[in-house]
């Protein structure tokens, strides 16, 4: 559904629509993974706008933020376990006053300062703020087995000037400030961001593979549609209109923003 609410959005303002794939986690990267989404997409008449973009291609991107980071003093090495975390996953040893890194393997960890204020005005929600250095007093950037943390690489991607709005479920909400954060320590513009509502199930849960959930039923992407769209609070298309691309077309030109529930 985020994927159909962030196509009208981008489309209904004649704006591209780009496809990452966010791999740079090997061990969760399953084979035939994105011919299956793109094959998806394409049955929902949801044609993603040039290349597909690999995160995996981007190690020296994610790389030059890290230096750069270093540099300004801004990372420490974090030899807690998991066992010694504090409950919201921040350091609370004195793993940050250690000037030099440690000998055994360490993560990368982003100095929050303590009266750090992220505030975004959300395209769903409108104003949404986060006491970000007081929920979370620093973060991890590289794991410690070496593998750059999602939000490192999802704060340098979503900076690229061709990137002006990020529209996705409101299940990565959390991370939002996280990421403005590592931008604003990068010296980076933030895009305009949206959080979609999720759809869940009687007990509240995000509808996923993991939570039990039916694989999208490529037969019926019409079907598909109009439910998204109810999800999504948008005009129906009249019932004369009865494939995936018509479907498509119709609801750009009828998105409205305001009517998506917060
Ligand atoms: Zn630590």
């Amino acid at each position: 559904m985020a994927a159909v609410g962030s196509f009208l959005w981008a489309r209904s303002q004649s704006g591209l629509w780009q496809l990452r794939i966010d791999d740079i986690d090997p061990p969760r990267a399953a084979q035939g993974a994105v011919a299956a989404i793109t094959a998806c997409l394409d049955a929902h008449g949801l044609g993603h706008d040039g290349a597909i973009d690999y995160q995996s291609s981007h190690s020296q991107r994610y790389d030059a933020a890290l230096q750069q980071l270093t540099d300004q003093g801004d990372l420490f090495h974090c030899v807690c376990t998991r066992a010694t975390l504090a409950e919201n996953g921040s350091c609370r040893g004195g793993c940050a006053e250690q000037s030099r890194p440690p000998d055994a393997e360490t993560s990368l960890r982003i100095k929050v300062p303590e009266e750090t204020v992220i505030n975004i005005d959300d395209g769903v929600s409108g104003a949404e703020t986060w006491q970000l250095g007081r929920q979370l007093n620093n973060f991890i950037v590289r794991r410690r087995d070496g593998l750059y943390a999602y939000q490192l690489a999802a704060a340098v991607d979503d900076a690229l000037p061709a990137i002006t709005q990020v529209v996705r479920g409101k299940d990565l909400l959390d991370s939002t400030p996280r990421q403005i954060f590592i931008r604003q320590r990068l010296g980076l513009e933030s895009p305009q961001y949206a959080h979609l509502p999720v759809v869940t199930n009687s007990q509240g849960f995000k509808l996923s593979k993991q939570t039990g959930a039916a694989a999208v039923d490529l037969s019926r992407p019409e079907d598909n549609l109009r439910t998204a769209l109810v999800a999504l609070g948008q005009p129906m298309p009249p019932a004369t209109i009865n494939n995936a691309a018509a479907l498509i077309d119709w609801s750009i030109a009828h998105w409205q923003p305001n009517r998506v529930p917060r």
